[in-house]
């Protein structure tokens, strides 16, 4: 069918919205009209190549919400007029070695996340180039967009799409990744560096797990604003001093139990490994590309002493088993996702919606379909 999308003609950020021909989907493949796609960071990197290199067009936007418009022969999760967001992740089968021990991201009978990024998309330019998804198994800057059915999850009906788009991908990422790996006892310490949609949801993650105290740290801080919205109970400008020597400040002398590093950067690692204390725990998210993230600078004698470094992929959530329960969570005010959303912009206003993340707006919406 055709239908209007946003594409980078080459790699980089010079955004065009043209009409494309998306093929039709695949046996197992659903073929969602886009409500809303939310903007996570990652669109931004990939689409600039810094996920990875690319060859000729590429497609991003990765928070999917929508309706379900047509159904692959095979698939049986949901039909057309479901309501529907769209995740990076694979549901896994349920019955591998992996899928049996809680483990749905690593099945090995779906591919990996990462294999679906830079491969052809099911789009395709008038002028007959095929255009690559540079994020994520499924494109969401588009009309209409199709996606394997196994990275949907049903949205209720009293759930806003913008609220489901925003659930997909940065929200799962940092609130996961707390209550999943972090695993905050009441009264424990926290911190976060960088707070953007997966740190500020980190600080959601901490705030219901009952840490204390909260510590927000970012470079911007309209952003360190934000997070004492979330819930942070201290804020510190790492531009502005020492973030372990502050850290260490407000937690007598012993760094926090638990920390989250939710961006990339040279030096954030280290840093944040620092002012983790002796006996506490590092959670990974942010991340660059594989050959840049080697930590040199480690010390395994602070290993020796219990202090412990672990990470996380989307959260390490099971979708259709945890994005239920975030939403029982949103509905009773438990979480505040309506806060995340900054800016909301049309499918043409992309470029602006682009341009704005990338001044600090939290969570930028591109509103596509009418609703
Ligand atoms: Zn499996
Ligand atoms: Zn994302």
């Amino acid at each position: 069918m055709r239908c209007r999308a946003a594409l980078v003609p080459k790699m980089g950020l010079d955004v065009v919205v043209e009409e494309v021909e998306l093929a039709e989907p695949g046996d197992y493949d659903v073929r969602i009209k886009v409500m809303t796609c939310t903007i996570c960071h990652s669109d931004i990197h990939a689409l600039k190549g810094e996920h990875g290199a690319y060859e000729g067009p590429g497609m991003a936007g990765h928070e999917i919400a929508g309706i379900v418009d047509k159904c692959g022969p095979k698939v049986t999760y949901v039909k057309p007029g479901d309501r529907v967001l769209c995740t990076e992740v694979r549901q896994g089968c349920g019955y591998c070695y992996q899928c049996l021990h809680d483990r749905h991201w690593f099945c090995e009978n779906v591919p990996h996340t990462s294999d679906l990024f830079r491969i052809p998309s099911p789009f395709t330019r008038l002028n007959g180039e095929v255009c690559i998804q540079t994020c994520s198994g499924a494109s969401g800057f588009a009309e209409y967009t199709n996606a394997h059915e196994s990275m949907l999850v049903k949205l209720d009906d009293d759930i806003p799409f913008e609220i489901g788009s925003a659930l997909a991908c940065g929200f799962m990422s940092g609130f996961g990744a707390v209550l999943n790996r972090c695993k905050i006892k009441p009264g424990e310490s926290f911190a976060v560096v960088g707070c953007g949609g997966v740190g500020l949801s980190a600080i959601m993650g901490a705030r219901l797990s009952g840490a204390l105290p909260i510590i927000a740290i970012d470079v911007m801080d309209v952003k360190l604003e934000a997070a004492k919205k979330f819930g942070a109970t201290h804020t510190i400008n790492s531009r502005n001093c020492d973030p372990v020597e502050e850290v260490k400040k407000i937690t007598r002398g012993y760094g926090v139990e638990h920390s989250l590093v939710a961006v990339a950067g040279k030096g954030i690692k280290k840093m944040t490994w620092d002012l983790t204390a002796g006996y506490g725990q590092m959670v990974i998210v942010g991340h660059e590309l594989y050959e840049n993230e080697f930590m040199t600078d480690l010390n395994y004698f602070d290993v020796l002493t219990g202090k412990r470094v672990t990470g996380s992929v989307m959260g390490a959530v099971t979708p259709r088993r945890d994005i239920p329960i975030y939403m029982d969570m949103y509905r009773k005010g438990l979480i505040d996702i309506d806060s995340l959303l900054t800016n909301r912009f049309t499918l043409d206003q992309i470029k602006e919606a682009l341009e704005d993340s990338m001044r600090g707006a939290l969570k930028n919406v591109v509103v596509i379909g009418e609703q």
